[in-house]
């Protein structure tokens, strides 16, 4: 029987009473399955060779064709036109979903008479409300002038960053060549589909680090290779989430560790994955870089099937806040014994859940934003979680490193402000770690801002909590240090190494996970 027109409303009515019901019973946020995530897996300046183990097919433009498993293919581009960028400096960023923050943030900016600007970056498809407005006091042509700017105003102790926006990407011909001949040439970007794995060889990692190198590398799942926004050919891989943590844990946390350190790691790095989307590599035509700037990745050889086993309970899962905003689960390989704030560690607002704490059954009286509490926190350390030298990471607890003369010649010349006399100001946050130091040189006066900074500036120290002793030379200047000090890493969040030491204790990854952020909620989001 056809419904009449009358009829049909109260089914539509019904239809629409179940939606909302639905909408109601589900926030908006839930995915059917997990998300889909484009990570650039590789980059080469001008070409790459790459095999495809089980075969697969290619496409450029109206071009395509077959790989077999022998096939040697290598990728050759021809850069035509540089990518376009503006520098920008910021000051802060604020997530969207708080109105009243962003408008009090404007009007402190703008109350300093800078020219303020702000950006739009983050997305709403795949947090509950991922957006954030970086809030900056200057936009320019050049790295180099925007540089002048952010040194003037860390001078001023405004800490501050440079976020560059992709105006374009670069643009130049792509050509695939088959056993040594040429199959096709094209503006790109080319795609390949391998069955189900690609090869890709002599992959540059760490580039910058002391680990730096180069490796040959297999993805699972479709690449597209073109021009991006660093003159260089990117190696686009598009898989979901749950085969990109399967690579990403083990890299964090070792296999053999406690089943519920494993499980607490995942939790974690999906939380901290999907917290961030969108909101780096804006206008690069992916989320995320499988390099430290975003998320280590290096493909299907590091993949551990034991943790995969381990993990997969787990999939979907996340930390939740009581507004239901997806948390930042960020983690550092060894707190030192307290967590720090995520404010005084980067230049993000306050962060009710990455407050930083005590990482010990019963927590010292001690005050580490304290000269005289931190010395003695550092020389004689409570009893903590993350202090035990059986567990992974629990070597990194304490530390000593000097720097000798010549190392001290590195710093003075990384200051600027000839030979340093005096280096104080120091400014703790609740972990003890330093955000901010005050260097008094012969030509100048110089603040350094932020713990990376402040690690970086002394040669990469393992955390900026630390207590130190100045050598002196004969005019008085400083010519070397002894430090001694706590922890690994930045410190915010979850304590990797104590995470370890109380799954080990029998705790499960609820009662971890609601340790190092406490008032948050664990919730199946897919
Ligand atoms: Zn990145
Ligand atoms: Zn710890």
């Amino acid at each position: 029987m056809t419904p009449t027109k009358r009829s049909r409303i109260p089914t539509l009515c019904l239809l629409l009473t179940l939606a909302m019901f639905l909408i109601a019973a589900f926030p908006t946020g839930v995915l059917a399955g997990p998300p889909i995530v484009k990570i650039k897996v590789a980059e080469f300046p001008k070409s790459l060779l790459l095999q495809m183990e089980q075969g697969g097919t290619w496409k450029l433009g109206s071009a395509s064709g077959r790989l077999n498993k022998k096939d040697r293919c290598e990728i050759t581009g021809v850069l035509e036109t540089h990518a376009k960028k503006r520098f920008h400096v910021m000051v802060e960023s604020l997530p969207m979903r708080e109105p009243l923050k962003v408008a009090e943030s404007l009007a402190k900016w703008r109350a300093t008479g800078r020219a303020v600007h702000t950006f739009q970056a983050g997305s709403l498809s795949h947090s509950y409300d991922g957006r954030v407005l970086f809030i900056g006091v200057g936009q320019f042509d050049t790295r180099e002038s925007a540089q002048k700017l952010s040194d003037e105003l860390s001078a001023k102790t405004i800490s501050n960053w440079i976020f560059e926006e992709i105006l374009s990407r670069s643009k130049g011909k792509i050509a695939i060549s088959v056993n040594g001949r040429r199959v096709a040439r094209g503006s790109g970007p080319l795609s390949l589909s391998p069955t189900p794995d690609v090869a890709i060889r002599k992959v540059e990692f760490a580039r910058g680090y002391s680990w730096h190198g180069y490796a040959d590398r297999r993805f699972r799942g479709p690449i597209t290779i073109g021009w991006g926004a660093q003159d260089a050919l990117d190696c686009v891989l598009t898989t979901n989430l749950e085969h990109i943590l399967a690579g990403v844990v083990p890299s964090e946390i070792s296999s053999n560790a406690a089943p519920g350190a494993i499980q607490t790691q995942a939790i974690a790095a999906r939380g901290e994955i999907l917290s961030k989307m969108s909101l780096r590599h804006i206008g690069e035509g992916f989320h995320f870089c499988s390099e430290q700037h975003c998320q280590v990745y290096s493909g299907d050889d590091s993949v551990s099937e034991k943790i995969a086993v381990i993990i997969a309970p787990t999939a979907g899962y996340l930390l939740q806040s009581a507004k239901a905003d997806i948390i930042d689960a960020v983690y550092a390989a060894n707190c030192g014994g307290h967590g720090d704030r995520n404010d005084l560690v980067w230049t993000s607002p306050p962060d009710p859940y990455l407050i930083g704490v005590w990482d010990c059954a019963i927590p010292p009286a001690l005050d580490l934003t304290n000269e005289t509490d931190v010395a003695s926190f550092i020389r004689n350390p409570p009893q903590c979680f993350c202090q035990d030298p059986t567990v992974e990471g629990g070597d990194k607890f304490r530390w000593t490193r000097n720097l000798s003369a010549a190392d001290w010649k590195k710093v003075e010349s990384a200051a600027g402000v000839g030979p340093i006399r005096s280096i104080d100001d120091f400014a703790r946050g609740p972990s003890g770690r330093l955000y901010k130091i005050t260097l008094h040189g012969k030509t100048g006066d110089k603040s350094v801002m932020k713990e990376l900074k402040i690690r970086q500036l002394f040669g990469g120290l393992r955390s900026a909590c630390f207590i130190v002793a100045w050598k002196r030379d004969s005019a008085g200047f400083i010519s070397g240090a002894e430090f001694m000090g706590a922890g690994w890493g930045h410190g915010v969040g979850m304590c990797q190494t104590g995470a370890q030491y109380l799954a080990r204790e029998g705790w499960d990854y609820g009662k971890i996970l609601s340790h190092y952020f406490p008032g948050s909620r664990l919730v199946k989001w897919y």
